[in-house]
């Protein structure tokens, strides 16, 4: 066995890092590039100046000196381009055009259902996404990447969905040929990753978190030191299908074949269908929700309950992974707090203190918008990869 060697963090001074240095704010002027990467002054000057003529840096301000003549700020320009984020879920479709920092500039959407095929869904979400474009004044020239989270395993190299179970018709559709309309590279992954990184955000994380989706389904976006972890097939986090004994002992069937599924217990579908069996007024999980939000006793109690169920699974997920967070999306979440304490409870009764002494439970600030961000995300990692990065400062 060869020694464990501890290297220093080499902190990369390629054209790309520069970029992603500056539009994640951990560098602010040519001296904190300096001070940040060590790589010399030359250098960074060289590249800095490459990517302004590039129109992706600007300067702009001066910032604080610490002796001699301040630092000349530098700024991303979030405007050199849009991208387009596309939110497909089981029943709803949801477009976005961002700027090149995520920030949303026009969005649409409505219900749909993922079952009318690839075909027909994937023309509508190309049609709004045609429609946002126009309302922001934005051209199809202006677009450098399209992102689209779907509510099923993805073959992220290709952009094929891979016997999705809930979306019959779309295994292997080449989704992104649905936006060859836009001569820009097109990133498909799963609804729970893209997700994953909309709670991260624009400035990212170097923290170990798990993204936790309430909706029609039930799944878990695994963010290892800042990055999605996707697994050997790509099926990392599917928590949806892990199995839970009954709390009063019964026997449900999952869409899977086998029983007692998390989701078969606690999702947005099993919480309508316990909602309509106890006779509440309800007809889609967005009405049991408001009426848990609304204070209802019966539906608080099926959301808390759920809560209880889904801690649990994370209980055993905290004890095998130790996160720093866990943060809880999805149209469930909407719920908030009644949903939260359930999960609360049974996360810290059977976690182990060490890795629940320190460990945040929350819900998403923003579950309706986190798959469009995340997807803009996506469309803009993407798009800002080194060769692309070397490619814009080339050309
Ligand atoms: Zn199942």
């Amino acid at each position: 066995m060869s020694p464990v060697v501890q290297v220093p963090a080499q902190v990369s001074a390629t054209p790309g890092a520069l970029l992603h240095h500056v539009r994640t704010g951990r560098a602010k002027s040519r001296a904190e590039l300096v001070a940040l990467t060590g790589a010399s002054r030359n250098t960074i000057s060289n590249r800095v100046d490459q990517l302004i003529a590039a129109n992706l840096l600007a300067e702009g301000g001066r910032g604080w000196s610490t002796g001699g003549r301040p630092p000349t700020l530098l700024q991303f320009n979030a405007e050199a381009g849009c991208v387009l984020a596309v939110d497909l879920g089981v029943t709803s479709v949801d477009v976005a055009v961002t700027d090149l920092s995520a920030r949303v500039l026009a969005t649409a959407g409505h219900p749909i259902d993922i079952s009318a095929g690839p075909v027909a869904v994937l023309a509508e979400a190309e049609r709004l996404a045609r429609e946002v474009l126009t309302e922001a004044g934005l051209r199809d020239e202006d677009v450098r990447s399209v992102g689209v989270g779907v509510p099923g395993p993805v073959e992220f190299s290709t952009g094929r969905p891979s016997h999705p179970p809930i979306m019959p018709g779309w295994h292997d559709h080449p989704i992104p040929d649905a936006f060859g309309r836009w001569a820009a590279p097109v990133f498909v992954d799963n609804d729970v990753n893209v997700m994953a990184l909309g709670e991260m955000g624009v400035g990212g994380s170097v923290q170990d978190v798990l993204v936790v989706k309430v909706g029609t389904g039930v799944g878990c976006g695994i963010i290892v030191e800042g990055r999605v972890y996707r697994g050997a097939q790509g099926s990392a986090g599917d928590i949806g299908h892990i199995h839970v004994p009954a709390a009063d002992g019964r026997s449900v069937l999952c869409r899977c074949g086998n029983t007692n599924c998390l989701e078969a217990l606690a999702s947005g579908a099993s919480l309508l269908r316990d909602a309509l069996a106890a006779g509440l007024p309800v007809t889609t999980t967005r009405d049991v929700v408001e009426l848990a939000a609304h204070g209802d006793g019966a539906a608080l109690e099926l959301v808390r309950d759920a809560g209880r169920t889904i801690g649990t699974v994370l209980a055993s997920l905290v004890n095998f992974f130790n996160p720093h967070r866990i943060v809880v999306t999805g149209g469930v979440a909407r719920a908030g707090l009644p949903l939260l304490s359930g999960i609360r409870e049974s996360v810290y009764a059977r976690a182990m203190p060490l890795a629940a002494r320190t460990l945040d439970i929350s819900v998403s600030d923003a579950p309706d918008l986190s798959g469009r961000v995340g997807a803009a995300l996506m469309a803009i990692e993407g798009y800002l990869d080194e060769d692309s990065v070397r490619e814009a400062i080339t050309s």
